[in-house]
């Protein structure tokens, strides 16, 4: 479904710092309905390889495939589908909502952005979505500072649902979060993978969460996959 092959990254600095090798050669391929967990401790290179799944951050070397198409040859209206199917869960979920904005009029945006919004079959749609991260409708009048940090990223997921992905690039989605929430937004995430028959990328640093979370898991360390 979601594949990397053979990706590395060095970033380079404009301040005459030396380069940094963040990614070498790493590889991994998540399958269709299948939760591949990511795991390796903090600053290996997951969020990086992650920006370069979603194509938010160009590679050295490598490519990217999503159902067998390389996606960085993809431009313009030709990314469309892509952006649309495969959608990031980030561990900084406030950052999908502009502060000054309804989160009504947060959640639906991107709907707009793909030209799919239609009133009634949006609200029906929003609605579901809404039921499936058991959020209340009342949050829909709120500003994004009104809301908890567990209810944030339950809304940051109902806005990816919007658009119905096939994949979810979770990174770290519940770190920020205490225990009880954390468990609450993990059983959401099952339910919803199952219901909807989604593929994930589950990364993570928490041995014990990616072991119940997901099919199978992969590990990075220094930016390299270990065997
Ligand atoms: P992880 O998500 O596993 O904690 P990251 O992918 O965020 O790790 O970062 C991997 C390494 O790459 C870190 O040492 C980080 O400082 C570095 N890095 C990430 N982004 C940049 C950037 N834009 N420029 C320079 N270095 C970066
Ligand atoms: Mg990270």
């Amino acid at each position: 479904m979601l594949e990397a092959v053979g990706i590395s990254k060095t970033f380079r600095s404009g301040w005459g710092t030396r380069p940094y090798k963040a990614l070498e050669d790493v590889s991994l391929h998540v399958g269709g309905g299948e939760i591949l967990g990511l795991m390796g401790p903090s600053g290996c290179g997951k969020s990086t390889l992650a920006r370069i799944l979603l194509r938010l951050l160009p590679c050295d070397q490598g490519e990217v495939l999503y159902g067998n198409e390389n996606i960085s040859k993809l431009k313009g209206r030709g990314l469309l589908p892509f952006r649309r199917e495969v959608q990031l869960i980030s561990q900084r979920p406030e950052s999908f909502f502009n502060p000054s904005i309804k989160l009504g009029d947060s959640l639906v945006e991107p709907l707009r952005i793909f030209g799919i919004y239609e009133k009634a079959s949006s609200q029906e749609l929003l609605l579901h979505s809404l039921e499936q991260v058991k959020l209340n409708a009342q949050l829909l009048d709120r500003y994004p500072h009104q809301v908890s940090g567990g209810e944030i990223q339950r809304l940051s997921l109902c806005r990816a649902l919007l658009l119905q992905p096939k994949v979810l690039v979770l990174d770290e989605p519940t770190s920020m979060l205490d225990i009880s929430v954390q468990a609450q937004i993990l059983n959401i995430l099952k339910e919803i993978q199952k219901d909807r028959r989604l593929s994930y990328l589950f990364i993570s640093h928490d041995r014990d969460v990616v072991r119940w979370m997901c099919d199978r898991v992969v590990l990075m360390r220094n930016g390299r996959m270990e065997i």
